[in-house]
């Protein structure tokens, strides 16, 4: 059957984050009890003033037809005003803006209009899973700087720089990140863009997604440091920060010549994005922003609790997260031993491990580039959380 499939289609991996989610899904609807900590998404519901101008934009009848490719002018400008005034990316305007059916999409957009054959982007590892099977896709090369538990896998400038050839034409990074939930600090940011800007037409992308769900109160945008705002694609979007994933709304702010290509792409591909969530967006963006901070305040609590939980399982190692809202442990320690009949020997096995024994699901670092660790989403309760980790913690006092 795969033969009838393209080459393109065949050598790309499945999203380890939407997979795992889908087996912990289909468990629970055998009647298993599982947690779910694999999927990074908002546990809370999104915020009832965006909810109802949802509704209004419905009984307004307005917003049916085939919207805008790059998505409405208004919204638009309220993004362009949002960069400007509260990421200091001054330049920033309607124009340089692009809205997608999510953030995910926005990121296609980019690589297939940068991307040529064999052109290298240097990813900033641990990463999310999305951006190496894009790349891939796009025809490009990745090519991973690695982070590790002593540096809170930040990889570093002068990585950056030692990672960068004739062919190197981007460089990705989140900040806050998915897996480890480091932030970059704007000094780091700055030695960053030192190294980018050294290299002649190099393109940054900066994944900005989590940036409400920042324990440090500084979030730095690189787009807004001298001569960066021509080298920088900044990724943004309402799924985490406005508990909106379900709704498909992400953006870039991008150099006019490639927000130009990503409209023209996306005018080939999808069109503009749902008009009602683009709605609902704008309120998100220009209505009270409490809920969002509500949210940010409950991860941290969230991530303080976890936190302890962690630290009283032997053999467990992490670092302290600074945003978003996931844990990367490193569990190497458990590798080559067993519970029973079953060995673990990879981050792989520790999940599946703990899934059939704790009925507790998190996702392999293997996914993120990082084989010794796993990722914990406490996006959850915290009575969930605290059962979760009570669980884990059983179930690893079993492994020999
Ligand atoms: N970037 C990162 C780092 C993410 O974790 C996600 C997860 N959803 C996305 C982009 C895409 O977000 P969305 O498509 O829901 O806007
Ligand atoms: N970004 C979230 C995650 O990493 C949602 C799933 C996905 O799109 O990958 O779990």
């Amino acid at each position: 059957m795969n033969s009838i499939l393209s080459d393109r289609i065949n050598n790309m991996e499945e999203s380890a984050t939407l997979a795992m989610a889908k087996t912990a899904r289909e468990l629970k609807s055998q009647g298993i009890d599982i947690i779910g900590l694999s999927l990074g998404e908002p546990d809370f519901k999104t915020p009832k003033h965006i909810q109802e101008a949802a509704k209004e934009a419905i009984d307004e009848g307005k917003y049916f037809s085939y919207p805008p490719v790059a998505g409405y002018q208004d919204l638009r400008e309220a993004i362009a005003k949002k960069l400007r005034e509260q990421n200091q990316i001054t330049q920033a305007k309607a124009e340089n803006i692009v809205v997608s059916t999510g953030a995910k999409h926005s990121i296609a957009n980019v690589f297939m209009c940068l991307i040529n054959e064999g052109d290298e982007v240097v990813i900033f590892s641990p990463y999310w899973v999305s951006y190496s099977e894009i790349i891939k896709l796009a025809g490009g090369v990745p090519v991973l700087i690695e982070g590790n538990l002593e540096n809170n896998f930040k990889a570093t400038a002068a990585q950056l720089k030692a990672a960068i050839t004739d062919k190197t034409k981007a460089v990705i990074y989140s900040s806050p990140c998915n897996p480890s939930g480091s932030v970059f600090s704007k000094q780091e940011l700055e030695a960053i863009a030192e190294v980018v800007k050294s290299k002649e037409d190099l393109i940054v992308i900066a994944d900005e997604i989590y940036e409400l769900i920042n324990f440090t109160g500084q979030h730095a945008s690189i787009a807004s440091f001298p001569g960066m705002f021509e080298r920088t694609i900044t990724v943004n979007g309402f799924s985490k920060g406005y508990a909106m994933t379900g709704w498909r709304v992400g953006y870039i702010c991008a150099p006019l010549p490639i927000a130009k290509a990503c409209e023209k792409i996306q005018g080939q591909f999808t069109s503009g994005g749902t008009g009602i969530a683009q709605r609902a967006a704008l309120a998100g963006l220009t209505g009270d922003q409490k809920p969002s901070e509500e949210m940010a305040a409950a991860y941290l609590k969230r991530r303080d609790l976890v936190l302890q939980l962690l630290r009283e399982i032997p053999g467990i190692k992490t670092h302290v997260p600074e945003g978003a809202f996931y844990f990367f442990p490193d569990v190497s320690a458990f590798f080559g031993k067993s519970a029973g009949d079953f060995k673990i020997q990879t981050a792989d096995d520790f999940c599946l491990y703990l899934l059939n024994e704790a009925h507790v699901s998190l996702v392999t670092g293997a996914a993120f580039g990082a084989p010794d660790s796993v990722r914990l989403s406490y996006a959850a309760s915290e009575d969930e959380l605290k059962e979760a980790l009570k669980r884990v913690k059983t179930a690893l006092e079993k492994v020999k």
